[in-house]
């Protein structure tokens, strides 16, 4: 745990405990605050308390006599509307701040001198910063890895100068967060999402960018209008692109990255054994990691192995093993169309297992993929309406579950001959499983039964 020594002495309200308000309550506690929590569910009260969490309900909270409102970053901040407590802070000129504020002031106060990689953008998040925490960590650095992804901030081990922070920023801790000042920040790329949460897209965009304005270094996807837009208004910025070639920054033409610089060009990593990173959205997430990297002082050839031995997140294009020369992928976080698409265009002769709770628009919209399609098995409550788009254009069955998905794909890719077999619902699990995690999981299960499988990593 990072215990909050800055906000010694200070009274703060805090509201929502969830898992990292939990954490930011106990750091807070830890390092002397005057803390005052609350949430609406009476069983997270009941926790906290027993956790040594000083509660009071902060409708009856004075809030003239706070110095902050510390926010879970799930609670609205504006929108659809600000949450009451936003409300009654607002109301007596409180600042409304969140986890990543009181770490990066902590950091700045107690380890200056330490490395602080913040990674954002709407898509590729995870896995930038994941690939980016493994080369470091790979190349012998001191690595703390957390945020929005795995550990919540404040329970990573306490501050150390010699230590790199790696940092997954959603747009709700960026909100919450004026004085973030990592020391390289990363934004890969932006499009319309969240918006129920961010209001206009200007206004999402305009928090994203925050992140990069205030990095000692930015680095910066310049493949969307948005992103290119920003990266023009923040000097030294180094650009990022796996669309057209680039006088200055790092660019990915299939799997060579190349480094642009006013001294020339030269090609700095390939991608080609990088079995983890397959896809021009992870030649994306690969190029901003190397720059990351390249910036913090590492040597190309630690970057190339570090990218040839990234183990990949699990549920995302995972490679689950191997029976022969086919080769099973769990993609279960692509829980729409778009996500699907990533790993649809990143194979070929794919064997496709798709369905679950459907979204709107279905899978039309993977239609041009269709052709990489070798047979479709379509599972949930969103077979007969895949069936329909499929119609004579990919050969399908309705497999209905999981289990008979991965029995038949397994029969039918038996011959061998480099086949993909790809658990990528383009749907939500809700209809059969109470997660994407779980879907994923239970994928991994079926598929550890089949004869002759090798886990991934087991060569013999
Ligand atoms: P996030 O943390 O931003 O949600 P992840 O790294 O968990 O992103 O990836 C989630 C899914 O998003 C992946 O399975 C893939 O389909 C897609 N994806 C990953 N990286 C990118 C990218 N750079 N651009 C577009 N889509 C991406």
């Amino acid at each position: 745990m990072i215990p909050v020594t800055t906000q010694s002495g200070k009274t703060l309200a805090l509201f929502g405990l969830g898992g990292s308000g939990m954490a930011t309550a106990q750091a807070l506690v830890a390092g002397g605050a005057i803390v005052t929590a609350f949430d609406d569910n009476p069983q997270k009260v009941k926790e906290a308390e027993a956790l040594g969490i000083p509660i009071g309900d902060l409708r009856e909270y004075d809030f003239s006599a706070c110095e902050a409102l510390v926010l879970a970053p799930g609670v609205p901040l504006t929108h659809p509307k600000p949450h009451w407590t936003v409300d009654l802070a607002t109301e007596h000129d409180v600042p409304v701040i969140g986890d990543v504020e009181l770490f990066a002031n902590e950091r700045k106060s107690l380890a200056p001198k330490s490395g602080f990689i913040a990674i954002t953008g709407t898509n590729g998040k995870s896995t930038t910063t994941a690939l980016i925490a493994h080369i470091l960590a790979n190349a012998g650095r001191n690595v703390q890895m957390g945020g929005n992804i795995g550990k919540a901030v404040l329970t990573l081990d306490p501050l150390s100068d010699d230590a790199i922070y790696v940092v997954e920023c959603s747009s709700y801790q960026i909100d919450l967060a004026p004085s973030l000042d990592p020391t390289i920040g990363v934004l890969l790329n932006l499009a319309p999402d969240h918006l129920d949460r961010h209001g206009t897209m200007e206004n999402y965009a305009e928090i994203k960018s925050q992140l990069v304005a205030r990095s000692g270094r930015a680095i910066v996807g310049v493949d969307d209008q948005y992103c290119e837009a920003i990266a023009k208004t923040i000097e030294g910025s180094v650009p990022i692109s796996v669309r057209r070639e680039l006088d200055f920054g790092v660019f990915a033409s299939g799997v060579d990255l190349t480094h642009a610089a006013p001294s020339g060009a030269s090609n700095v990593a390939t991608l080609e054994n990088a079995q983890t990173l397959r896809g021009n959205h992870n030649a994306q997430n690969a190029s901003a990691a190397w720059a990351a990297c390249h910036l913090t002082g590492l040597k190309d050839s630690e970057i190339q192995n570090g990218l040839d031995t990234f183990p990949g997140l699990a549920h995302r294009m995972e490679i689950i093993g191997h029976i022969g020369d086919i080769v099973f992928l769990n993609d279960s976080k692509a829980t729409n169309a778009d996500a699907a698409a990533m790993a649809l265009s990143s194979f070929e002769d794919i064997h496709w297992i798709a369905g679950g709770l459907p979204k709107e628009g279905g899978i039309e919209s993977l239609r041009p993929l269709f052709g990489r399609v070798a047979k479709a098995y379509l599972i949930g409550e969103a077979a007969p309406e895949f069936a329909a788009t499929l119609g004579a254009d990919v050969p399908f069955e309705i497999a209905e579950t999981l289990d008979n998905a991965v029995a038949q794909a397994h029969a039918d890719t038996a011959s061998g001959g480099g086949k993909v077999v790809l658990l990528s619902p383009a749907c939500a699990s809700f209809d059969q499983y109470a997660n994407f995690e779980i879907r994923g999981e239970a994928f991994r299960g079926e598929v550890e039964k089949l004869n002759g499988f090798k886990p991934y990593g087991d060569e013999g």
